[in-house]
């Protein structure tokens, strides 16, 4: 096969072999190649490692593609997208809101594609990517059906890497809002509008599991978005539903799905700052059977994790009061910079401060459709417990 450019690595900088990211210290040279274009990746004795795209740029300067001899072309991008796709399958059918490429985990670093119904949102977070996109959407629109696609490149990334976030329809327009199914509840997305790529499809089958603990009971959604984890909870019989949230557009989106749902006389939207009216619930002696804690990534990077912690001890605190006896809570953290330990840690603190004895029903993590690799453990981000008062 032609080989084309070729990076070399560094003696001892062989980790490349089982995880895909090299940075530019790991490199010993590079052989011309563009911006974004393929290169070959060897070992400091030549041989052969794998293969993937290059951007001189970022300090993450590649990202493997492939460990095997292949060309990255359409067939390569064909081949993944139909592994991709088949592993969504649920008895032969693809769930409408589904997340079908996920970057690393499904050996496409830098691409997600996330259907909702009769539309596929991509985004691309690397330059050799974004100039493959054309590919990648023929590839998975091939395995996945005549979807209408929308780009939506993350511009933080697109900076980063040096080229233009795409932000728009490619091709015939698709309609602007959908309603998928996710376990027996209805929920609105516009696609390519909102947080995410529309929904956080990390949390669905978390949602779903609060449905079975919540009949007659009081929730509270903290961290609401547009109110997935209560409409879930009020379709399993709950009472009554409190959302805590402060983006507008979700506390709209949250009110308009329990409408859909024939539950918005049950369920009521607070756009608050959450760490406030946790506080003021928890001085007005509020109860609840089932609460969610489900806040947005509190460490952006590794030197806010001392800050993050205290984020997660003060909310879980809150939480653990309002707790009734016997009642249940859902407590996560999507920071990829929090580990399993530190997040425990951070609500063992909170269960001591809070004098709450609480059994560890389970351990909670993202979607199927957003799968783990075993030698990338960046690819498991959400942790979560599920607790019992006792
Ligand atoms: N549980 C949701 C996802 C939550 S994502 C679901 O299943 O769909 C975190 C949410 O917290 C975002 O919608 C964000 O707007 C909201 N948020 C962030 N900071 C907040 C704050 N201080 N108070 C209330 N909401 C906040």
């Amino acid at each position: 096969m032609r080989r084309g450019p070729i990076l070399r690595l560094k003696r001892g900088r062989e980790r490349a072999r089982a995880h895909p990211w090299i940075f530019k210290g790991d490199v010993a040279d590079v052989t011309p190649v563009e911006p974004g274009g393929v290169v070959t990746v060897v070992d400091a004795a030549g041989r052969f490692v794998g293969r993937g795209f290059y951007n001189p740029r970022p300090a993450l300067c590649c990202r493997l593609l492939t460990w095997r001899e292949e060309a990255i072309d359409a067939a390569f991008f064909a081949r993944r997208a139909a592994a991709a796709v088949a592993a969504r399958r649920r008895d032969g059918a693809l769930p409408d809101g589904v997340r079908l490429v996920w970057s690393e985990a499904d050996g496409l670093p830098g691409l997600v594609a996330d259907r909702y119904g009769p539309v596929l949102v991509i985004q691309c977070g690397t330059l050799g990517m974004a100039r493959a996109r054309d590919a990648a959407v023929a590839a998975l629109r091939a395995a996945a059906g005549e979807l209408a696609v929308f780009a939506l490149d993350d511009p933080v990334a697109a900076r980063l890497e040096g080229f233009e976030p795409a932000a728009g329809w490619l091709g015939p327009p698709g309609p602007e809002r959908v309603v998928i199914h996710e376990a027996g509840v209805r929920l609105a997305v516009r696609p390519g509008a909102g947080h995410k790529t529309g929904l956080y499809l990390d949390q669905a089958e978390n949602r779903a599991r609060s449905a079975a603990l919540a009949r007659g009971r009081t929730v509270l959604d903290v961290f609401a978005y547009t109110g997935g984890f209560a409409c879930h909870a009020l379709a399993g019989g709950a009472r009554a539903a409190v959302c805590l949230e402060s983006s507008p557009e979700a506390v709209a989106g949250a009110r308009e799905n329990f409408r859909l749902n024939g539950a918005d006389d049950r369920a009521e939207v607070r756009a608050v700052n959450a760490f406030d009216e946790l506080r003021r619930l928890d001085r007005a002696r509020a109860r609840f059977g089932l609460i969610v804690l489900d806040p947005p990534p509190f460490a952006r990077g590794r030197a806010a994790l001392e800050a993050a912690l205290r984020g997660y001890r003060e909310i879980n605190l809150r939480a653990m009061r309002l707790l009734e006896p016997g009642g249940h809570l859902f407590t996560f953290s999507c920071s990829h910079h929090v580990g399993e330990a530190d997040f425990e840690q951070a609500c063992r603190e909170a269960a001591t401060d809070a004098g709450a004895r609480l059994r560890v029903l389970d351990r909670l993590t993202q979607a199927r459709d957003h799968p783990v690799i075993l030698t990338i453990p960046e690819t498991r981000y959400v942790k979560g417990l599920l607790l019992e008062a006792t």
